[in-house]
């Protein structure tokens, strides 16, 4: 493997489907070692032996990033097992919508678990690994990518708690992007427009159909349109720092 991130290492979360497995591979083809985290076992490993037969190095890590020691293990077995960190992507989330006088709670606790705390605690475990690796390595620099959405900076009715959680994951990276840039950790974000996941998979019954209806004639967006933007960031020289990145379809208004 030859790439711009050779002799990286790079942690994926929300690896076993969507976004998360097209960055992974992405990542991969650029040379990193790639740690892809999730909760389900099989597809995690049917990744990691794709990228493994493609020449790259994978690692699974079998964690629920909204339980704060699971997480932190993660990142542990992560640099135990490939010897640093330099890219962290913060991808794994969850989407309940629905007007808010119909939604039952546990779907908010869900988005607020799995969006915030959760990429909070992967990225506590994470800085101090990738504050060490933008000192040491040949490309003095690392990077970590937050996955929000158009939905943190577009607020829409049906979409209060979906929104609270990526509004928050914008200002969060914008504060930590501030705050780091003497370290030489870049804090970016990319905010993707309505691409062709599972994620509408988990909507509740009746507004899964409705939401599938409403972007049904819409060309949607690839996961890998997203791993693009993903890789274009983490790619550039330590000179660039891509802040944001709202990639919408062509056709979303
Ligand atoms: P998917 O449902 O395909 O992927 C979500 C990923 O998150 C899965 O790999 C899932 O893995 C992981 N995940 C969910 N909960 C947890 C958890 N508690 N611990 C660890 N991993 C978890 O959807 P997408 O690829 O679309 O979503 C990826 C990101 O993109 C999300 O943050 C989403 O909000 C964002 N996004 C998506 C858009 C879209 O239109 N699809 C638009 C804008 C943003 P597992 O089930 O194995 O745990």
């Amino acid at each position: 493997m030859t790439g711009r991130l050779q002799g990286t290492v790079a942690l994926v979360t929300g690896a076993s489907s969507g976004i998360g497995e097209a960055t992974a591979h992405q990542l991969a083809e650029q040379g990193a070692a790639v740690a892809v985290l999730g909760r389900r076992r099989d597809r995690l490993e049917q990744v990691a032996d794709k990228i493994r037969t493609g020449g790259g190095t994978a690692f699974v890590v079998v964690a629920d990033i909204a339980e704060q020691e699971q997480a932190a293990a993660a990142v542990e077995s992560v640099v135990a097992e490939l010897g640093r960190l330099d890219t962290l992507v913060n991808n794994a989330g969850f989407m309940g919508v629905g007007p808010a006088l119909d939604s039952p709670l546990d779907e908010w606790d869900r988005m607020l678990q799995v969006n915030v705390q959760g990429l909070l605690y992967v990225t506590h475990a994470a800085l101090p690994h990738l504050v060490r690796a933008a000192e040491d390595s040949p490309r003095r620099v690392a990077d970590v990518v937050s996955i929000s959405s158009t939905a943190g900076r577009v607020a829409r009715p049906g979409t209060a708690v979906y929104n609270l959680t990526k509004f928050g994951v914008n200002g969060f990276t914008e504060a930590l992007r501030q705050e780091l840039i003497a370290k030489r950790v870049r804090v970016s974000v990319v905010e993707p427009g309505t691409v062709d996941t599972e994620l509408s998979t988990h909507l509740r019954d009746g507004i899964r159909e409705t939401i599938q209806q409403q972007v049904a004639d819409l060309e949607l967006l690839h996961p890998q349109d997203i791993a693009d933007a993903v890789s274009y960031i983490v790619t550039r020289d330590r000179r660039v720092a891509v802040n944001e990145m709202l990639v919408r379809a062509a056709e979303q208004t």
